[in-house]
């Protein structure tokens, strides 16, 4: 893979990508494709060389787009894009990059950016273990140059459709309950995983329970080494976290849910369609929503410097709670104008009072899941605002002696 110097000039770099693609795009995006376009750093090209991009600054990886944009050719810079289009770059190669060996870097970076992980799910949360997440109790038990991992996850969003999993499990019961765990990439399509849907509120089942009974992981896909799981997953939630924050962006109107992105025009719109334009209520609602919104970019542009600089954000969590209160106000205020209409929830018969319904429900999407929103409150007030933490009984107490959820201890 070649690398260019940071301060090449736009002009170099063009023309280094335009000779690449004359020797390499002969029309057809297929894996081979993908996997030439990492490989050569073209992927990600303000990656480092060692995390298989090429050390660009913004600009030369913009300039590197437009020249494959030209080029009809796709796959690049896609750091470049909102975190909906590629959210596995920073969910999964956040944490690589920033606690992989260089071994890992080397291995997994060019496999990811080349699509071969395929759909990825996260294995996080557990029946006793949500926003306690720490008191997870998934165990993984070295076995050779394998884990074994045994336990059960649930509200695992597409896990009927994933390949690979981003797996947190416990290690050590003998340290305190943030020192034990540890961070996999776990392959979901083996023997003992089994995965069985959730239906939602909504009636979709998007969510799942997966158990893992004697499944296998790689030694060489745990990330941050055993142990330090929970900082890299600070990396990760981060991310999760951010994204989350961008959902009430222009960067998701593409989104398959385009009517839970409505903007505020969608809503003077609806006010307009229901003949409530003129009424102050409505009006100021819709205002304060706009207010939101726009607070929600400024704090999400200062989220996304924050990310660039540090590769991790604790402001995301901000994004993340204001999102919750666009989503849920601007359905609200629409379930409202649309009156008696929107107690329908049947798409064939009233599709619009089924989306707002819908919506309504869906909503709750971002005010839990990727933590719930008092939660992101406390990381604010700990993580932002410097706030003394709240008391924690079990600080310093090995996880072993933790009293469990379901442990028979609490039933004497
Ligand atoms: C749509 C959706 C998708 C999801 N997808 C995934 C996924 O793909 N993978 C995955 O692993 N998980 C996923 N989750 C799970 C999600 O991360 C958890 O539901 C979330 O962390 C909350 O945990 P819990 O449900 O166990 O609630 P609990 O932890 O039981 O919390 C219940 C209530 O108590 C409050 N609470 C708890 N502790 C505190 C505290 N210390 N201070 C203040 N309030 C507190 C919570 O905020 C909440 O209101 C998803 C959830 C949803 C809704």
């Amino acid at each position: 893979m070649s690398t260019v110097a940071v301060e090449s000039d736009l002009d170099a770099v063009r023309a280094e990508a335009q000779d690449w693609l004359a020797q390499n795009w002969h029309g057809v995006d297929d894996p081979a494709w993908n996997r030439r376009v990492a490989e050569a750093g073209y992927a990600a090209p303000t990656w480092p060389a060692e995390d298989s991009g090429r050390g660009y600054s913004r600009a030369q990886a913009r300039a590197v787009a437009a020249v494959f944009d030209a080029a009809g050719a796709p796959g690049a810079a896609r750091e470049l894009r909102g975190f909906h289009e590629y959210p596995w770059l920073e969910l999964m190669g956040g944490p690589i990059r920033a606690y992989g060996t260089p071994e890992q870097k080397r291995e997994l970076l060019p496999r990811l950016l080349a699509g071969e992980f395929g759909v990825g799910c996260l294995l996080y949360s557990e029946p006793g273990a949500g926003s306690d997440l720490a008191g997870l109790q998934t165990r993984a038990e070295c076995d050779g140059d394998e884990y074994v991992v045994n336990g059960q996850k649930v509200w695992t969003t597409g896990g009927h459709l994933a390949d690979t999993a981003l797996l947190m499990a416990r290690t050590d019961w003998d340290v305190p309950k943030h020192a034990g765990l540890s961070f996999f990439i776990f392959p979901m399509r083996q023997p003992g995983v089994e995965v069985r849907p959730i239906r939602q509120m909504t009636g979709d089942a998007e969510f799942n329970e997966v158990f893992l009974t004697d499944a296998r992981v790689p030694a060489a896909n745990l990330i941050g080494g055993p142990g330090n799981g929970w900082k890299v997953l600070q990396i990760a939630l981060g991310a999760e976290r951010r994204g989350m924050g961008e959902m009430a962006m222009g960067t998701a109107k593409t989104s398959t849910r385009p009517s839970l992105y409505a903007l505020s025009d969608d809503l003077v719109e609806a006010a307009r369609a229901a003949g409530r334009s003129d009424d102050p209520v409505v009006r100021q609602e819709i205002m304060r929503i706009h207010a939101w919104r726009l607070t929600n970019e400024w704090n999400n542009a200062r989220a996304l410097e924050e990310f660039r600089t540090n590769g991790a954000s604790s402001l995301a969590s901000l994004g993340k709670l204001a999102n919750s209160r666009i989503l849920h106000g601007a359905a609200a205020l629409r379930y409202r104008l649309l009156g008696n209409r929107a107690l329908q929830y049947d798409e064939a018969a009233d599709d619009e009072a089924y989306r707002i319904d819908y919506d309504l429900m869906f909503a709750f999407i971002n005010s839990i899941g990727g933590g719930s929103d008092q939660i992101q409150r406390n990381i604010i007030s700990e993580r932002v605002l410097g706030l003394p933490k709240g008391f924690e009984p079990d600080k310093g107490v090995p996880f072993r002696d933790v009293l469990k959820a379901d442990a028979t201890r609490s039933l004497g």
